[in-house]
């Protein structure tokens, strides 16, 4: 399905200006073959041994090495988080489907014949957020249906031959769910004990949209239950109104910084939207560049969001910041696990514990006005934790 820019609904466009989103005329809709991640089965330019031996290592194929965080107890904590995403990530990888991944989940349950009395949108929708965090979801938000950030096609993971995308029509709004890291593990970044933390949320994001969605199909509606797959989370989290498109490529969120995950839901239940809301943090990435001075290989940009980026993997006709993403996931590929110095690292990823964490934050998103901004900045160089040390980390876990 093409998406000229002349036909984008009036709705999402005022939504757009809210959120700052600039788009050109030559957007193009992301081909999810191009994804860093796929693209490491497919093309040479990203593919080695060491991006072979990355994904070996996930099944405890890889011997453990001399280095702290990467012995084979940090992998067996690691794989071990990832096990339920990939139990749900390989049912179907038979017939091509990496369910959450590179495809939807598939229904596990079917749409109940008889649609539930409901209240109004807003009251549904209030009443659902309450539910997704009863199944665990940490932060909850609602938007519009928006088919510019769904993938123009995704891989048969067999042959990793273009396949179509689409979901059944009349899917309008989108459920968007935010799952917290763990702030300790998150502190060991690089290592493989840290991956665990990015593996606990994919299987607990797994269990919880798929949860969630089958709770809504058992209220007569339709809901395609959704993960890494079928459209880029990142933009309807900010539409959602849960964060705001940092530089080092993530969403920062005002409870946990960047330090969160992200699912979401595509249903026909009639549910209230939110609205953008202007969070301050994006302001203060414009005059921050910790992330950028931190990343080993130098992926992420210094300066202002500008369109393009270095690649396949970079979305064409969005200005934002945009990483490279080769270099990236090559640096991945040698430590055998995700990297995530970029996360550690932001000032707000660090959990706020007391009165002058409370404080700091207050200035960095502007409440105090522009100059506090600028003191937080300077502040948040001496709020700075060091890394955790992985054996640390395990140290403090026994009596
Ligand atoms: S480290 Fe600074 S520039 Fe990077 S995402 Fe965090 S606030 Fe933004
Ligand atoms: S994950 Fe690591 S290598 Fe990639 S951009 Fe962040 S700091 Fe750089």
């Amino acid at each position: 399905m093409s998406y000229p820019a002349n036909r984008t609904p009036e709705h999402l466009l005022a939504s757009d200006q809210a959120a700052g989103f600039e788009i050109s005329d030559d957007f193009e809709r992301f081909d999810q073959r191009n994804d860093i991640f796929t693209r490491a089965f497919w093309d040479e330019r990203v593919t080695s041994n060491d991006t072979d031996a990355f994904f070996a290592s996930y099944r405890m194929e890889a011997a453990p090495r001399r280095g702290d965080g990467f012995t084979q107890k940090d992998f067996a904590l690691r794989n071990a988080a990832w096990l339920i995403s990939d139990i749900v990530s390989e049912r179907s990888a038979a017939e091509g489907l990496r369910e959450g991944f590179q495809g939807a989940i598939r229904d596990d349950t079917p749409v109940a014949p008889d649609k539930a009395e409901l209240g109004t949108p807003e009251a549904e929708a209030a009443e659902m957020k309450a539910i997704a965090k009863l199944f665990g979801a940490d932060l909850v938000g609602i938007t519009d249906f928006d088919a510019r950030w769904h993938y123009s096609a995704r891989p048969d993971v067999r042959t990793m031959e273009a396949v179509p995308n689409d979901l059944p029509e009349g899917l309008g709004q989108v459920i968007v769910m935010g799952h917290a890291m763990d702030a300790d593990l998150v502190e060991t970044y690089p290592s493989a004990l840290a991956g665990a933390a990015t593996g606990r949320e994919y299987s607990h994001e797994a269990a919880i949209v798929m949860q969630v969605a089958a709770y809504i199909r058992n209220l007569g509606y339709r809901a395609v239950a959704s993960m890494n797959d079928t459209a880029l989370v990142i933009p309807y989290a900010v539409k959602a109104g849960l964060g705001e498109y940092g530089r080092n490529q993530m969403v920062l969120t005002p409870e946990y910084g960047p330090r969160v995950r992200f699912s979401k839901i595509f249903t026909d239940m009639p549910l209230a939207v939110d609205a953008v809301k202007p969070l301050g943090l994006k302001d203060y990435c414009e005059g921050c560049d910790v992330c950028a001075v931190a990343c080993p290989v130098k992926a992420l940009p210094f300066g202002a969001p500008a369109f393009g980026g270095k690649g396949p993997s970079a979305i064409n006709g969005v200005k934002k910041w945009t990483s490279d993403a080769e270099a990236c996931f090559g640096y991945w590929a040698k430590l055998r696990s995700d990297c995530a110095i970029c996360m550690r690292v932001c000032p707000f990823t660090m959990p706020r514990r007391g009165v002058l964490d409370r404080l700091w934050y207050r200035l960095a998103v502007g409440e105090l006005g522009g100059w506090g901004r600028k003191v937080a900045r300077r502040w948040a160089g001496r709020r700075a934790r060091a890394r955790v040390k992985p054996r640390e980390w395990w140290a403090a876990r026994r009596p």
